[in-house]
């Protein structure tokens, strides 16, 4: 039997969701832009899920924009509100080193395509950004601020309604990838005072394939998929109605307890932490207190993490090393570089992140067989 510490690269789909999702491919099988009665029953699961997720994020129904998942609504964000920008002159691009590649790769293509100018924001040995720094780097003709809410690799939550409030007092679009935080904090578009925000549902025990923006009325953007005038005429195509269904269940099932599991999370997580410090020559990254509840991320120096995972793995515990999109990808990660990480420190990365069926017993096992596989990954002393 596997055991899985890999909720931050993906969750198992709730029996509850997959049962909204089968009722719905069932039952509403019409597309929700005909006119007749089987496309009116898909339109009114579809009007529902808008106004589910809009109610839970305290946003607007028509701020809400319904797509297929993470990456696709960072690239939105990034590139649509780039090029709504770069209309009037303003070319200047102010994120996080910490950023999901989606983000990341999104605002360096809009350099070598577009001609934008990409500015990274200073973090701290945690990996978070100060916002009076943010406030210091803006300028007249910056385009967009983006910062990640929670990394998905070291953890680490950003200060993001301080980093909000300086943004919108400069009047600058402000996105922020809370696909992470989605999980375990309760979003509020209105404390965080985002424009824009990214969510995908699979990390939340949803299915993979579908996610949503929030775009705050307002804000200047352009689509980058055209067609139909589905989702406000900002992402065109036949939506995905039972995979919106099922996120939206899914995210209702998150908040629902979301204050106790977060407390039993939160004491497995220092207990699986305390045990590899106190077991191995390792570091941990990231945030030791403000930091997503379910998530431990550690540098072994020294060490090969694709190799460390893959022991793992045949020791029956599914880890990751750094994030899950950069498999066999040698390369150190660029996340753990800005934090002033060596690459021989930055290259023996383990990322441990706990979920709904972790428990204590686990954690035991995973401690009783890490100290002797992380002596087995050794390539240099
Ligand atoms: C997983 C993840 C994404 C990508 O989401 P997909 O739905 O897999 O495309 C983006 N940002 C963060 C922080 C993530 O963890």
């Amino acid at each position: 039997m596997m055991i899985y510490l890999d909720y931050a690269a993906t969750t198992p789909l709730h029996a509850k969701a997959l049962q909204d999702m089968q009722d719905c491919w069932r039952d509403r099988f019409g597309n929700p832009s005909s006119i007749h009665f089987e496309g009116q029953m898909a339109e009114a699961a579809l009007q529902e899920g808008r106004a589910g997720l809009a109610g839970m994020i305290h946003a607007g129904e028509s701020e809400i924009v319904f797509n297929s998942g993470g990456s696709e609504s960072d690239n939105l964000a990034v590139r649509g509100v780039a090029w709504a920008r770069c209309q009037s002159n303003k070319k200047h691009l102010l994120i996080s080193p910490v950023e999901h590649p989606a983000v990341m790769q999104t605002a360096r293509q809009l350099v070598k395509l577009h001609g934008f100018e990409l500015e990274f924001l200073p973090v701290d040995g945690y990996g978070q950004v100060n916002p009076d720094d943010v406030a210091k780097a803006l300028r007249p003709d910056t385009a967009l601020v983006s910062v990640i809410y929670a990394s998905n690799e070291i953890g680490t939550i950003n200060p993001i309604a301080e980093i909000g409030a300086v943004c919108r007092g400069a009047g600058v679009p402000f996105h922020s990838d809370a696909v992470q935080a989605a999980a375990h904090l309760k979003l509020d578009v209105t404390v965080e005072q985002v424009d824009l925000l990214s969510i995908g549902a699979h990390k939340f025990y949803g299915p993979r394939g579908v996610g949503a923006l929030y775009v705050r009325k307002g804000t200047p953007i352009l689509p980058m998929q055209t067609g139909g005038s589905q989702e406000h005429g900002l992402r065109a195509g036949t939506e995905n109605v039972a995979g919106i269904v099922g996120m939206v269940e899914a995210l209702r099932l998150t908040l629902d307890g979301l204050e106790e599991r977060n407390l039993r999370l939160v004491q497995l997580r220092d207990r699986l932490i305390a045990g590899v410090l106190g077991s191995c020559r390792a570091r941990l990254t990231g945030h030791p207190q403000q930091r997503l509840p379910n998530h431990a991320s550690f540098v072994f120096e020294g060490v090969d993490g694709n190799f460390l995972v893959a022991l793992l793995d045949q020791a029956g515990f599914a880890c990751s090393s750094g994030s899950a999109c950069k498999v066999g990808n040698p390369q150190p990660s660029e996340v753990l570089l800005a934090l002033g990480l060596t690459a021989r420190w930055a290259l023996g990365s383990l990322r441990v992140t706990l979920g709904r069926e972790t428990n204590e017993a686990q954690i035991d096992a995973f401690l009783s067989v890490l100290p002797a596989l992380v002596e087995r990954a050794v390539v240099e002393r």
